[in-house]
């Protein structure tokens, strides 16, 4: 494997530099102890350093650079009400001198309590964010343009959700590089990487990635919110946008995993298994995943893990993509 094909190729993209990176990857010795089974690690995404950290952190050092170089003051984003990747935009906005304004929506089923006011809403509104309370995605699209008309086209920069498109997707191709400069450094070697997945930027991005680096190392995505199939495809779409606009490789269908067998009943809402998970990281290893991406995640990882389909495995890396902040938005379910 050859970090440096990465380094090489990512030379030609703007990057704002504000992430604490790399960042650290630990040993999960109390849920996952090693009598004969892998070992498994986390690499702490979760503290990319801004604003309570996250992996939109990593895109946005792309896309704001992006941003910047178009000259646009303003950035514009989406997602739901306790989007991270729009609380991390809010905070990139702020340390890069940028004004930013929200478009969020809302997400059936969500506690009642806390959801809209507490969590990541509190504090896209501390990082000056300007909140447009939206009814879904049309309207989204509605209001993003009359803001623009208002604030002058040339002015605006739209992120889109999840900040998945091939320029934001370049900051897990960093990430890529990262995790196999931290191999050589180490010398743990990881012959699996276990992901939430979304929008699809972190797994279209580690895949090329690793693609570009010659390492066969398979991503195994978590979906949080559709099938694995459809999910597939859609990586499968990032990735082709990724090689036509920013040059990655072409990778095989095969290379794509996803397993939406876990993201049950729908998108935000947490099921048992998520609960018990979060509960079980926080008491076993002082790991506090979230109730949206990184809990239902682990949730899937831990009943493979259980059923043996990662047996054999030497060391294994769950990439903790953040996502606290929604943890107090879920009081009220994480108490009981
Ligand atoms: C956005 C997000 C993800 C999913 O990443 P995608 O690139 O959208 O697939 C995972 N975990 C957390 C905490 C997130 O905020």
């Amino acid at each position: 494997m050859f970090p440096e094909k990465i380094v090489a190729f990512l030379k030609a993209f703007d990057r704002v530099v504000v992430g604490h990176l790399p960042t650290p990857i630990e040993k999960l010795t109390g849920t996952f102890p090693d009598d004969n089974g892998p070992s498994v690690y986390i690499k702490r995404d979760d503290c990319t350093g801004l604003g309570l950290g996250g992996n939109k952190t990593r895109k946005l050092e792309y896309l704001i650079a992006d941003a910047m170089k178009r000259g646009c003051t303003t950035v514009f984003t989406t997602g739901g009400i306790q989007s991270n990747h729009a609380r991390q935009t809010a905070a990139m906005a702020a340390k890069c001198g940028l004004a930013c304004e929200l478009f969020l929506t809302p997400v059936p089923g969500t506690p009642k309590v806390n959801y809209n006011d507490n969590g990541n809403v509190l504090l896209d509104q501390l990082f000056g964010a300007k909140i447009i309370w939206c009814e879904d995605d049309d309207h989204v699209a509605v209001r993003m343009d009359e803001r623009a008309q208002e604030l002058g086209p040339q002015s605006v920069y739209t992120v889109p959700l999840g900040g998945s498109n091939p320029v934001g997707s370049l900051g897990y191709v960093r990430c890529a590089q990262e995790i196999l400069e931290q191999s050589q450094q180490t010398g743990i070697v990881f012959d699996a990487i276990v992901i939430a997945t979304g929008s699809c930027g972190t797994q279209a991005g580690l895949i090329a990635g690793l693609e570009i680096a010659g390492a066969d190392i398979p991503v195994y995505g978590y979906c949080v919110s559709r099938e694995g199939e459809e999910q597939a495809s859609l990586v499968s779409d990032l990735l082709e946008r990724c090689a036509g606009e920013i040059g990655t490789p072409s990778v095989d269908a095969g290379k794509i995993h996803c397993n939406g067998d876990y993201f049950y009943p729908s998108y935000g809402v947490a099921n048992a298994p998520t609960l018990e998970a979060i509960a079980r990281l926080a008491k076993q290893d002082a790991i506090l995943l979230d109730p949206v991406y990184t809990g239902k995640a682990m949730a899937g990882f831990l009943d493979q893990f259980g059923k043996g389909t990662f047996a054999s495995k030497k060391n294994i890396l769950f990439i903790h993509t953040g996502g606290q902040a929604g943890l107090f938005a879920y009081a009220e379910q994480l108490k009981a």
